[in-house]
Order: C-alpha cells, then structure tokens, then sequence
C-alpha cells in the first residue's frame, strides 16, 4: 500500500514537472518551430505520384451544416495537377490545411450553381493566385457559369488590387489573379476537357428546376472516376457510368429529412418545414444511389454531398439503413479528407490526406 502511495506521488510530482517544463519559453518555441517545420514541408507528394487518378473528398456536406464537413465539393488529381468539381463553403480549406500545393489547381468545373456548390469559388482562386498559379483559373460549367465567375471577380477586384500593391507584382501577379469561365451547353454528353492525358465529359443530369445541371466523369491512364453532381436517380448518370472505377453520387436520406420536417413543424419553424418538404425530389436517396451502380456496373460507390450530414454512429446506420439489401459490399459514406487512389495497374486504395 506504501508503495502504491509513493509511486502515485512520484508519478503526480512528474506530471507537474512535465506541465512546469513545457510552459518554460524555450520548450514552447521549440514546439512550435517543430509544428511550423512539418506545416511547411512538402506533405502531399504521394497525391502527385502520376500513378492513375486520385479522388480527394474536400467537401462532403450539402447546405444542411455540419461541423465535420465543408459544403460539396470532390477533388480529381491526374498527374502533377488537381481539379476541383465545385467549391461548396469551406471546401477550400480542406486542401489549405492538409498542404496540398495550390498552385497545382489547374481548373474547377461545376456542376450547377447552386450556393453549396460554389461557395468557396473565390478562395480557390485567390489561394491558387498567391501560390503562383501560372494562369488565370479556369472554371468549367454549363452556361450561367460566365455570371458566377464575373461576380466573384468582381467581388475580388479590390482584393486583388490591395494585394499586388501590398506583396508585389512576382507575388500577387495581377495578370493571372482573376478567373476565365468555359461555359457549355450542358444538354448533352460533351468533352469539356482534354489535355495531357486526361478528357473530362460533361453530361446532363435531372437536378429540376435547376437547369442546366451536370454530373463529370474523368478518364486517365485508363481508369475513371464519374462525380454525379446534384440529381435525382436518373438514366443519363447510370449511362455515363458504365465502365467507370468509382461513381462519386450524391445521397440524401428522405427517411432523415422526414423526421426533420416533422420535428420543424412540431416546433412551429413552418419556412424550414417548407423547404425540408420541397428537397426529396430532386436529390437521390443512398439506396437509389446504390441502384443506380449497379446497374452501371460500377465497382465502387462512394456516397457524399450527404442530407442530412450523418455525423455520429446513429446517424450513419440510419443514413445506410436498407442499402446492403441491393448492393452487399464496395459502397461506402465520404468523409472530408478521404482519399480515393486508382492506381494505373488497377484496384482500388483508401487513405487520407494527412
Ligand atoms: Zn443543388
Ligand atoms: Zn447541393
């Protein structure tokens, strides 16, 4: 018992010792100099390895808030570059936090207009322009996408000019600060891009009464990733699909926003009771996501852009709920962060951005 004692005060005496010593200058700025070196070196070279497609998760929320997620929005690596597919509220810092070099950003093609997706537009390209991007940022979309992009340039212009006045024309170049928009039609499947290796298809998708809205899918090193944007199950997704690695679909659980309708109207909040009641049909639900990969033949499903954020055990089950009855396995939730290897020689690898 004696020794039980005076081993809890020993171990007592060094936890303050511990405390005491890391709170002394010296050991706090050798801390932070340590945390500043790995923020600063080079953490995301395995994204930009050239080995096949990589799919980063930056934002998996849709306009229903969550803590844990940025609002939509689906990274594309294809050799020394990214991509993002929309740039909903908070996407950006997902890249910015994890260190992955800005001024690889080589373009953002969006699927519609909607906030959530492109939310974070601005800081994409102002992050992008202050990395040294080489070129004014391309933004890819349907027609409606030259409005988006003049308004956040415009937004930005002064920005812009406060920052090459502030750092210098080499740091803040002013010829590449802004954004160029490429729209297309959006009517039909089209090639929106085709450049060192990698060809992006446009194809329409039923996201009514927004119109135009697409969904993308990516071809390099003969493996493809499809990102469905916002939709309903629709037959234009599954034949755009066929023969993809990885489908990337929206999901919203109806059986969730029914209960949140009922508990808005209970509380008496009628405006959100509206728009919860207005939502289920024009978004797919998971288990018309899973339908609509098998019948692409799809290998792997990831679900994201997820209504309502599913962000505990609970939520998840029920999120999930009825989905295995109609595909067993290679189907799972996105989470931010979550990476999607599909390496050249085939298969699939899932990581983290670190
Ligand atoms: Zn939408
Ligand atoms: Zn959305």
């Amino acid at each position: 018992m004696r020794i039980l004692t005076m081993t809890a005060g020993l171990l007592a005496a060094l936890f303050v010792a511990a405390t005491l010593l890391l709170r002394t200058p010296a050991v706090e700025n050798a801390l932070f100099e340590q945390a500043l070196a790995n923020a600063f070196s080079p953490r995301q070279a395995a994204l930009f390895d050239g080995d096949g497609l990589k799919v980063v998760f930056c934002g998996t929320s849709s306009p229903i808030p969550s803590k844990k997620r940025a609002q939509a929005c689906t990274g594309i690596v294809a050799g020394d570059r990214f991509f993002m597919v929309d740039a909903g509220t908070g996407s950006w810092e997902t890249f910015a936090v994890a260190g992955v070099p800005a001024d690889k950003l080589a373009g953002v093609f969006l699927t519609h207009f909607h906030s959530d997706h492109i939310g974070d537009l601005g800081e994409a390209n102002l992050g992008s322009w202050i990395a040294g991007r080489p070129e004014p940022l391309s933004v890819y979309g349907p027609k409606g996408v030259e409005t988006v992009v003049a308004g956040f340039d415009e937004a930005f212009a002064l920005d812009n000019i406060y920052r090459t006045a502030h750092h210098g024309p080499e740091i803040a170049n002013p010829k590449t600060a802004g954004m160029v928009a490429a729209p297309f039609d959006g009517a039909a499947p089209t090639v929106v891009y085709d450049g060192d290796g990698l060809k992006v298809t446009a194809f329409p998708v039923d996201h009514g009464p927004v119109k135009p809205a697409v969904g993308y899918r990516f071809d390099y090193q003969d493996r493809s990733v499809v990102v469905s944007g916002d939709t309903s199950y629709t037959q234009s997704l599954i034949e755009n699909a066929k023969g993809a690695d990885l489908l990337v679909h929206e999901a919203q659980s109806n059986r969730m926003v029914a209960k949140m309708r009922a508990a808005a109207e209970k509380a008496g909040d009628t405006r959100i009771a509206k728009v919860l009641g207005d939502i289920p049909s024009y978004h797919t639900t998971p288990e018309e996501a899973a339908r609509a990969a098998n019948e692409a033949g799809v290998p792997w499903l990831v679900l994201t852009h997820l209504t309502p954020p599913p962000d505990n055990p609970v939520a998840k089950r029920i999120f999930m709920r009825g989905v295995s009855k109609i595909r067993k396995d290679h189907v799972r939730l996105a989470e931010d962060g979550l990476v999607v290897s599909l390496p050249k020689a085939g298969g699939v690898r899932f990581s983290r951005l670190k």
